[in-house]
């Protein structure tokens, strides 16, 4: 569907970006059979879950940015409930800046680590403010030299807000579902990840992806606990969901060291 040959993107009428970047690394090669198996994967996806979405709340693209800060370690809905407020009295990337990061905190202090968050929002639209005039960056490379936003983050945001496919959000769902829908070798890094599902899945179609995976990881595949095996997309694509059964007190564990070494990430 997304094959581009020479000559072939004239004759598929108007392009839907206009200009869409380029990938500036090669992808993993993947067989023929591996993305066919991941299209069947990506349509029953689709099908549990027709309404996949981004579930922070935004209208605005540095409003988007802030919440995905916010997010780490935290839920969704926590940060949906302390942003209204927050979003309310700063309107714009230069109210954060004209502001301090303790004018920051009482607005998210229901949210983990809100110190450090705060301080990350502020410095992220100061920087928008200074070096960007007040819009948020539409590359990458730009958006990786803001404070507080690493490769996901950046991902999040382009995808979501402008509509741009460089890449695909690998969460902590993300990353469990690619191993257990035999999508990505156990221990696989999370860069190594991304770049299988980019070399998996039709480039436009990589937001969409990783929102179907993050809603099952959310409501059926979780980490821990329930009976996914049984859920239809399980049940004909997680060849490693039945391990978890087996492997449950080690993986809790893991996962727990992991989120700590994330957040001691963060906090540096
Ligand atoms: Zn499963």
């Amino acid at each position: 569907m997304s094959k581009r040959g020479p000559g072939a993107a004239g004759a598929r009428g108007p392009a839907r970006v206009a200009v869409e970047p380029e990938i500036p690394f090669d992808l993993p090669r993947v067989t023929a059979g591996q993305r066919e198996r991941a299209g069947r994967l990506l349509a029953a996806l689709e099908r549990a879950y027709p309404n996949a979405r981004c579930e922070l709340n935004y209208t605005k693209p540095h409003e988007l940015l802030a919440a995905t800060i916010l997010s780490a370690q935290a839920t969704d809905s926590g940060v949906n409930k302390a942003t209204p407020a927050l979003f309310a009295r700063f309107p714009a990337p230069a109210d954060y800046a004209a502001a301090a990061p303790g004018d920051i905190e009482p607005y998210i202090r229901t949210i983990g680590l809100f110190r450090n968050k705060a301080k990350a929002v502020h410095a992220a639209m100061r920087e928008i403010t200074e070096k960007f005039g007040g819009e948020v960056p539409r590359t990458m490379d730009e958006l990786l030299t803001l404070r507080g936003v690493a490769r996901k983050t950046a991902n999040v945001v382009l995808g979501n807000a402008f509509g741009i496919n460089v890449g695909v959000v690998v969460d902590t769902h993300v990353e469990r579902l690619s191993v257990r829908l035999g999508l990505a070798e156990a221990g696989t890094p999370i860069p190594r990840i991304e770049r299988r599902l980019m070399a998996l899945f039709p480039r436009d179609r990589w937001c969409e992806v990783s929102h179907l995976l993050i809603f099952h990881g959310r409501y059926a595949c979780k980490a821990r606990g329930v009976e996914c095996p049984s859920h239809p997309v399980c049940a004909e694509f997680g060849s490693a969901c039945e391990l978890r059964v087996s492997a449950r007190p080690r993986k809790a564990a893991e996962v727990t060291g992991k989120s700590r070494a994330r957040a001691r990430g963060r906090a540096r």
